[in-house]
């Protein structure tokens, strides 16, 4: 049973937007694909997972805080007795292991060797556990995703689950237990109410308003090149095709996510969209899913 759904992290978010909008420095253009790819291999696990809710509590994208420390979680499954913790990795491409890094041959970068840091959360999630006088069994596991994933010289004892492993890996999971309480459910529920919702590591490159392309874009190829077509934008480099309205509401979210500390105003909203309706229309697209807030000559909406 899923308990905690996955989604995009803020941080991620906020990124992808930054880099429809802006020219992003090679640095934090990095840092943005990385973020998706994680995301997207996350997001194929549990579509792998999927299959056997019913049998297992799940718990995705957690974060939590022991001893104020905080650790994130990409899956935890928790069934009788034995919680797995799992590390997700979407590495693409040959690597190989350095004593504290991992070695991409193919890009030539390096990256934060995942054992470390799956030891990291493992630990501090016994210690979470302990706090809870809850003794059950972690089963701490990196799972790399990516069918394209070579790792060199991969050493034979850690918990490294390679593509070609993935099935069997799968199939242990969904072993039935021989006895079931109330208990992993209850702590799923224990531990989900401990989830985070602030992430403290939450990084983002600084940027400000006028540094950024305004406009609506296209929800599938990102392209600013919108024609309208009676209530409907139309992109004019793939076709797609999205109602006016929501188009606007989409570009509205984003303005907050962006710039959470100015108004939404009709003015303002006018400004970000640059889209040739009428002032009219904004107002009305406001009015109509928004609260109003002021009043006729300071109105703002949330
Ligand atoms: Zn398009």
């Amino acid at each position: 049973m899923l308990l905690k759904a996955r989604s995009e992290s803020k941080e991620l978010l906020v990124m992808r937007s930054l880099h429809t909008r802006m020219n992003l420095s090679e640095k934090n253009k990095l840092r943005y694909l990385n973020l998706e790819k994680g995301y997207e291999g996350e997001v194929k696990f549990d579509s792998l997972v999927d299959p056997f809710h019913e049998d297992r509590y799940i718990l995705n994208d957690l974060l939590l805080e022991v001893n104020h420390s905080y650790f994130q979680i990409d899956s935890l499954i928790l069934s009788q007795g034995v919680i797995h913790l799992l590390d997700i990795k979407n590495f693409e491409g040959d690597f190989y292991f350095e004593t504290d890094k991992l070695h991409s041959i193919t890009t030539d970068r390096e990256y934060k060797n995942p054992i470390y840091q799956l030891k990291r959360s493992t630990s501090l999630l016994r210690q979470l556990l302990k706090n809870l006088k809850c003794n059950d069994l972690v089963d701490a596991t990196i799972v790399f995703i990516n069918p394209e994933f070579t790792l060199y010289q991969a050493p034979i004892n850690q918990p490294l689950i390679f593509p070609t492993q993935l099935n069997r890996f799968l199939k242990n999971l969904q072993k039935p237990s021989s006895k079931l309480t109330n208990h992993p459910k209850e702590l799923a529920e224990k531990l989900l109410s401990l989830h985070q919702t602030e992430n403290p590591f939450t990084f983002l490159p600084e940027y400000k308003y006028e540094q950024l392309q305004r406009g609506v874009y296209c929800k599938s190829c990102r392209s600013f090149a919108l024609s309208i077509e009676n209530s409907i934008f139309i992109c004019k480099d793939c076709g797609s095709k999205e109602k006016i309205v929501l188009a606007l509401l989409r570009t509205i979210d984003e303005f907050k996510l962006l710039f959470p500390d100015r108004k939404i105003t009709t003015k303002n909203i006018y400004d970000w969209c640059q889209v040739d309706l009428h002032m009219r229309t904004f107002n009305r697209v406001l009015q109509k899913n928004y609260t109003v807030f002021g009043k006729t000559s300071d109105t703002y909406f949330k």
